[in-house]
């Protein structure tokens, strides 16, 4: 069995397509996916999708470059939705230098907000980084003093140094498509070096499609086994072995899928 750990099945691209996904998906052995919110209205469809079929968990969060965009009360029921019973993370969250859709500060606040619920709720957080992964780690060790850290690294592209500091602090770190591409030598490099019991994948479907269909959309849940396909050679272990290991990390990081 394996798990892809981050998918945007609500994305417009894919929610017609759910059924045909999940029977895609499940005849690779793809039959854990935790669906991603990225905003209120996405929140509420990941767990209506989630109540519908027995793969699928749900997280809920408001996405950095959607900080900025939250109306009153947003916040508020994110709180309320992350006590239903479908959701099993909290996000996603984090920064983002590249985008610039909101201001720095508004990221900060509403992924400080997110972490405290984490600790309220006792739900692991799924963290978004572009652009600003030395950053993010100074972020993270700080905000760590105010307590333990749970969650996911998502779509991990940073240095090996980061890839370490995240780890001390107990977070696991997860590659997307992004690891098969040709010119990402270096993040292979930094998938070889990751401890068995902090690993896991994602597609982060409809984007990042795999090598060696990279340039087609949307992407989908299926396709995460050439993710972990290039992974377990980089690690030189068996393509069997790599899925059980991040099963099993997604199992503990999640609490569900068991
Ligand atoms: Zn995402």
């Amino acid at each position: 069995m394996i798990i892809d750990t981050h998918a945007h099945l609500t994305d417009e691209s894919l929610i017609d397509q759910v059924p045909q996904l999940l029977s895609d998906a499940a005849a690779v052995d793809v039959r854990g996916i935790l669906v991603v919110a990225t905003d209120v209205r996405t929140s509420q469809a990941c767990i209506q999708l989630s109540e519908r079929h027995r793969e699928l968990r749900a997280s809920v969060g408001i996405h950095p470059n959607y900080s900025c965009q939250a109306n009153s009360g947003d916040w508020e029921l994110i709180e309320s939705l992350a006590k239903h019973e479908r959701v099993v993370a909290v996000g996603e969250t984090g920064l983002d230098r590249y985008w610039k859709d909101c201001a720095w500060e508004i990221q900060v606040e509403m992924f400080r907000k997110h972490i405290r619920l984490s600790r309220q709720v006792n739900l692991p957080l799924v963290i978004h980084t572009r652009d600003c992964s030395a950053e993010m780690l100074r972020f993270l060790q700080a905000e760590s003093a105010g307590g333990s850290l749970r969650g996911v690294m998502h779509s991990f592209t940073g240095s090996p140094d980061v890839a370490r500091g995240c780890i001390e602090l107990g977070l696991y770190i997860s590659f997307a498509g992004m690891v098969t591409y040709k010119n990402a030598d270096d993040i292979r490099e930094v998938a070889s070096q990751i401890p068995d019991d902090r690993l896991l994948v994602e597609t982060d479907c409809p984007y990042l499609t795999p090598h060696p269909f990279r340039g087609q959309r949307p992407n989908k849940p299926a396709l995460v086994v050439h993710t972990l396909q290039t992974i377990a050679e980089v690690r030189q272990v068996s393509r069997e072995l790599l899925a059980a290991q991040t099963t099993i990390n997604a199992q503990r990081l999640f609490g569900a899928w068991r």
